[in-house]
């Protein structure tokens, strides 16, 4: 095994499996079956949760349909709205330990970061709240004197979200808040995989008085329960974040209804370095950007594209720091890289590796899983593949562990081409000194996101979402929320100057 940074195992109580069940129309309902979670990095059943039926997805749309009929949420003030979504925002706050530890068991992601998520999200909550008091229409003043045109924004509706297991208390808290300060009602299906921070976020949405029925959560599989959320007729949007191949389901599913869908997708997402880069920062963002999440990140930077003259050395430093990255037990809190969410997906990320080895790349570092004394096997080691070219699996599909293809280029436009080449379309970032580079790669790329001399920074106000296949829609800032909203034209003549249609008859 290559000299890594194995950080400690932590002893811990075998932790009572939280309890997740149903939210319907403000009651908890038990499931009529449940399904078990094993924590990836202990091995240990962490929650026991409903497994959702046809019929309680079914009553769970009927709720968020009457809510929503009844005006309890979207008849508010915008200002009632707002003062819920910060109530929710404090308690948040209050409960960041309890909702971090039990997402680190569930998905293996560090507890600092699980820290960090939930924590940071409560600000996207307040950022909501911001805008249900403040979002408006326009008004056309200037169409005569006898017209007044004004463009009204009305709540969408009935949305269902559909959240993934990588990060599901901050992708849940991109959408839910938007949704509620919207006005509209919703239905929220987590991932089957870690569904226990959702059902603990809907314990605080009452408690903050949230009305019953504005949101409802079924906990369960993708069948029957994402599938009837995707195509029922009492739906009129659904906002999904996941794989690509699933979103192309539920377009599908929404075809039937032509329901509004916004569609948060995967990404293939390209760090180019130039050499008058401040190389050293570089290399740092590449080993956050690949490492981050075990690399199961939509946004993880899995392709580096490095300048022909600096590869070399700019390689050997990204190895040299990937030696350093603390990985091992999520629950040790200096702890940067956690265990690998099931061990079908570790299986997985070796087999991608294994074959970019038989399609030509050089293996750098890693290659194998990563066992861990104590802990089991379900970890990988941070992986470095050099001499990846744009026609490799490596270099096109998305991997979801932590390993990192590294290619090279000479020009600018070479650079644009090669990032360019891919279906998927999220974000992609550059290091350059010179402006001039930063500004024509920011404008050519095809992109949702580009970073220039930086990986991953985001806030509330910056909108977020991918192109081509990565998704459609966007999330967070302003068009985030606007994407809850249906627009509506309403023109009004002033005074009774209207020119009769019919000829009168004398
Ligand atoms: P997934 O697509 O397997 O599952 C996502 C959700 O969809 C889960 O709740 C699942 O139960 C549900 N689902 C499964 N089949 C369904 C169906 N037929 N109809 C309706 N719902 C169904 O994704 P995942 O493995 O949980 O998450 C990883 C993926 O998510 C990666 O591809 C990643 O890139 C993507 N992702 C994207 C973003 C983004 O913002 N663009 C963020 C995080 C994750």
């Amino acid at each position: 095994m290559p000299e890594l940074t194995i950080s400690d195992v932590i002893e811990i109580d075998e932790p009572v499996p939280f309890v997740g069940k149903h939210l319907i129309n403000g009651e908890w309902i038990s499931g009529s079956e449940t399904l078990e979670r094993v924590s990836p990095s202990h091995g240990l059943v962490v929650s026991i949760s409903a497994k959702g039926t046809a019929s309680e997805t079914e009553n769970a749309i009927a709720a968020a349909r009457s809510a929503f009929e009844s005006d309890s949420w979207s008849g508010l003030s915008g200002k009632q709205r707002a003062t819920t979504l910060l109530k929710v925002a404090d308690l948040i706050d209050a409960n960041v330990e309890r909702i971090a530890a039990q997402e680190t068991l569930e998905s293996g992601k560090p507890i600092a970061q699980s820290r960090g998520e939930v924590g940071g999200a409560s600000d996207l909550w307040r950022y909501a709240a911001s805008l249900a008091r403040t979002g408006h229409g326009d008004s056309h003043n200037s169409l005569g004197e006898d017209m007044l045109g004004i463009v009204v924004k009305e709540p969408v509706g009935v949305v269902s979200i559909i959240t993934p297991w990588n990060f599901p208390f901050w992708i849940l808290s991109q959408k839910l808040p938007f949704a509620l300060a919207a006005g509209c009602t919703v239905i929220v299906k987590p991932s089957e995989m870690t569904p226990s921070s959702t059902v603990m976020l809907g314990e605080l949405l009452l408690e903050a008085g949230l009305p019953a029925g504005v949101c409802n959560i079924v906990l369960g599989h993708g069948e029957p329960v994402g599938s009837l959320l995707a195509a029922h007729k009492e739906v009129d949007m659904v906002s999904f974040t996941g794989s690509t191949i699933v979103g192309k389901l539920i377009t599908q599913a929404c075809s039937n209804t032509l329901k509004k869908v916004a569609l948060e997708l995967g990404g293939k997402n390209p760090q180019v370095i130039f050499p008058d880069a401040d190389l050293e920062s570089a290399a740092d963002a590449v080993v956050f950007g690949v490492y981050f999440n075990v690399g199961q990140c939509c946004n993880s930077s899995s392709r580096i594209i490095v300048h022909e003259d600096i590869a070399d050395t700019f390689v050997q430093r990204v190895i040299e720091l990937s030696k350093q990255v603390k990985f091992g037990d999520p629950m040790n809190p200096d702890t940067q890289v956690g265990a690998i969410v099931t061990d079908e997906h570790n299986t997985k990320i070796h087999e991608y590796v294994q074959a970019a080895i038989e399609a030509g790349a050089k293996l750098e570092l890693g290659g194998e899983r990563l066992p861990i004394d104590g802990l089991g096997n379900q970890f990988y080691q941070p992986t470095v593949l050099s001499g990846v070219t744009p026609d490799m699996d490596i270099a096109r599909e998305e991997v979801f562990g932590p390993v990192l293809s590294v290619l090279t280029f000479r020009t600018l436009n070479q650079a644009i081409t090669m990032v360019n080449d891919s279906v998927f379309g999220l974000s992609a970032g550059v290091w350059s000194e010179n402006v001039h580079t930063c500004i024509e790669f920011s404008r050519k790329v095809e992109a949702g996101t580009v970073w220039t001399n930086t990986w991953m920074d985001g806030y509330p106000e910056l909108t977020f979402g991918g192109v081509k296949q990565s998704g459609q829609g966007r999330e967070i800032g302003r068009y985030g929320y606007e994407e809850f909203l249906k627009v509506k034209s309403i023109l009004m003549r002033i005074g009774r100057s209207r020119t009769p249609w019919v000829e009168q008859r004398a």
